[in-house]
């Protein structure tokens, strides 16, 4: 069992596994391209996760549910297309055999969660929603740089060769940024090229991995010399404390072309 990533929108993930009969997704925005999936390999949909409220995540869920009858699985403290199961971090959700640890990532929304499983085909996988991408973070939107730095805090500590499955196609806008903070960084340069190289054959760059991100994503790297630098750079007053140059970067991030 591999994770399938279904294009959706612009630059939208949904991530599906299945076991030749059952499937899961998650963060349906829109439904069309999963039911596509399901049609041709003759899947039945079992489970919808989710990890925050936002439309791009939630749009298709209605429709899918109405089609299939999947059961839908979703954040405890934000609104969300009903009916729904709520769980929040602690509590495990079991689907297609696996079983999922559910981790408390707000930031991003309020109420984010992510979704670890220990084994999915002899790999651990996380799905993290908008909390950490590639080379990146989310934005913001309801969360403090404090909430955020303790979210990617708690996914970085998972298992180095944990898939990562967010839900954006953000790499490479994400890695020219990382390359501004840290142009000396040999590994982010080797990753960039490959990324570039994917990206022009129109492949994703996902799921990356743990391990990799530790490396490469300034965002995870907050205690890191030459990071605290740039953000200092940027944002004077910023570095003495990695939530102030976490906050620094993303606001840096924001701004940046
Ligand atoms: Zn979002
Ligand atoms: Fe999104």
């Amino acid at each position: 069992m591999q994770p399938i990533p279904i294009p959706a929108f612009t630059d939208n993930y949904i991530w599906m596994l299945h076991n030749g009969q059952r499937a899961l997704v998650v963060d349906p925005g829109e439904a069309s391209g999963v039911l596509q999936a399901l049609k041709e390999a003759g899947l039945t949909l079992d489970t919808i996760l989710i990890t925050h409220h936002h439309a791009d995540h939630t749009g298709g869920v209605a429709e899918l549910r109405e089609a299939t009858g999947a059961r839908v699985i979703g954040p405890a403290f934000e609104t969300m297309p009903e009916p729904l199961a709520r769980v929040s971090g602690g509590e495990q959700v079991q689907a297609l055999g696996l079983t999922f640890d559910v981790i408390d990532v707000p930031g991003h929304t309020s109420g984010h969660i992510a979704y670890f499983c220990g084994d999915v085909g002899g790999l651990p996988l996380v799905f993290c929603g908008d909390t950490l991408f590639s080379g990146g973070c989310g934005r913001l939107f309801e969360g403090t740089p404090a909430q955020m730095h303790d979210s990617l805090g708690r996914l970085a500590a998972l298992p180095g060769n944990t898939r990562v499955c967010c839900t954006h196609e953000y790499t490479l806008s994400n890695l020219r940024f990382a390359l501004a903070v840290e142009p000396a960084n040999a590994e982010l340069v080797a990753y960039q090229a490959r990324c570039e190289a994917l990206r022009a054959r129109q492949q994703p760059t996902l799921p990356s991995s743990i391990e990799l991100e530790r490396h490469i994503n300034p965002f995870l790297r907050t205690t890191e010399p030459a990071v605290v630098r740039a953000a200092a750079a940027q944002a004077p007053g910023s570095g003495s404390d990695p939530v102030s140059v976490l906050a620094a970067l993303r606001e840096w991030k924001n701004v940046f072309r």
